[in-house]
């Protein structure tokens, strides 16, 4: 979206990815985006359009109904999906889940989830949060107990899942055994369990068609291949291994939603006239928005550093932590510059600027509260 600019990574190939992926945002998720809005959740048959665009598991190997592409495939999406504001269609969860059972599933668990999650027929959560639990997930109480025959009985709650009204599977983070996080197991349940319940589709300051929800789980039983790769006590292994790729995503799409706020913005303020002419020739828009830009371009290279790294397979937890609180802090800065411009209409939610801006905040909390990567990061010094 920045003129003049083109990521390193970039090749001609992946534009042509760029140009499906971006007709997809402008053609199926934004003219539905205030539908979503109002009914909390994106309609099913979105997943199947891009399930067939092969953009929800773009870096998967075909046997497994991935697109067969790599991670800059991925990052296409990611920043073309920021590119039209995307909040609501939760791909990157079924993304997630998809890295988490092709690096640690059995084959027979992939076999039996990733063709049908990359193809959108799947919807699938990640359940870590608890009401009393979030940034120490060593605390989780969700217990998952072994019985005599072999199964497991899922005990507990979760709170604030991502597509927790629509998913049909849930990777849920639950004790398995003894304190710590030798006793943390993933364990892979059905939606359609009948130990399992959803609660309410929470209301929220933004990111309003996100079903994000409450989850219970009642003396809910499993199979004993339910553990994520068949060896219960790896659940803790598995998220240190892979949440800095939720992170790296976060990142990347700060930056995208920054580069939409500029652009939306430029335009407005060379429209809108006030004292007899257009907002951009008051000096002080000229000057916030020049430094806009710096931020803009300069967050863009970070994200391009992220998007390479993650690419050669040399990204680290510190620099995705870095990626994901410096990024998401400028991206609130930002948007709230822009907000100013737009005067009242930026507080309007009919303005794209002003749903920007309340979907923002969330990303300085959730993925890890920013707090916790700086302690991540300074574990790196
Ligand atoms: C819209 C939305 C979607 C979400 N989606 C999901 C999902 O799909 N799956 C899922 O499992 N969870 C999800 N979450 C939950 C999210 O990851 C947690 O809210 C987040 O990790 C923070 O946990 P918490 O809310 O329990 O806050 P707490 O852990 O209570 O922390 C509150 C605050 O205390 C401070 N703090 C905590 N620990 C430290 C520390 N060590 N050092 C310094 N300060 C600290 C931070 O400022 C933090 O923001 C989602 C949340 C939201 C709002």
């Amino acid at each position: 979206m920045l003129e003049n600019y083109r990521s390193p990574w970039m090749t001609e190939d992946l534009e042509a990815f760029a140009d499906s992926v971006r007709r997809f945002g402008r053609e199926v998720l934004e003219p539905n985006e205030l539908k979503w809005r109002q009914q909390h959740y994106v309609d099913r048959d979105v997943w199947i359009k891009a399930g067939d665009l092969g953009l929800i598991l773009p870096d998967l190997p075909e046997q497994y109904g991935g697109a067969g592409g790599t991670v800059a495939h991925a990052a296409v999406v990611i920043r073309e999906l920021g590119y039209v504001g995307n909040t609501g269609f939760g791909y990157g969860i079924n993304y997630l889940v998809g890295h988490y059972l092709n690096n640690y599933g059995t084959p027979a668990q992939k076999q039996r989830w990733l063709p049908g999650m990359a193809s959108g027929e799947i919807i699938t959560s990640v359940a870590m949060t608890e009401p009393g639990a979030g940034s120490d997930l060593q605390g989780v109480r969700t217990s998952a107990r072994q019985r005599a025959d072999g199964k497991y009985v899922i005990n507990g709650a979760k709170t604030f899942i991502t597509n927790g009204q629509m998913s049909d599977m849930v990777v849920v983070v639950a004790r398995t055994g003894e304190a710590g996080a030798k006793g943390i197991s993933l364990m892979i349940v059905e939606t359609g369990n009948p130990g399992f319940r959803r609660g309410k589709c929470l209301d929220k300051v933004g990111q309003d068609s996100a079903d994000t929800s409450e989850m219970f789980f009642d003396d809910c039983v499993v199979d004993a291949d339910a553990v994520l790769g068949g060896v219960p006590g790896q659940g803790f292994y598995q998220l240190m291994g892979q949440l800095p790729y939720e992170r790296a995503m976060i990142a990347v799409g700060a930056a995208a939603q920054m580069e939409r706020a500029l652009a939306l913005t430029a335009d407005y303020v060379k429209e809108r006239r006030a004292f007899g002419q257009a907002l951009l020739d008051f000096q002080n828009t000229r000057f916030v928005l020049a430094d806009v830009k710096a931020t803009v371009t300069a967050s863009r290279a970070f994200a391009d550093v992220i998007i390479d790294r993650w690419i050669d397979g040399t990204l680290d937890s510190a620099m995705a932590s870095m990626g994901k609180f410096w990024l998401t802090e400028r991206q609130g800065e930002v948007i709230d510059k822009c907000v100013q411009f737009f005067g009242g209409f930026g507080y309007m939610l009919e303005y794209p600027i002003a749903r920007m801006y309340a979907d923002a905040r969330v990303q300085r909390i959730y993925g890890g509260a920013n707090e916790i990567q700086r302690e991540l990061v300074a574990r790196s010094l």
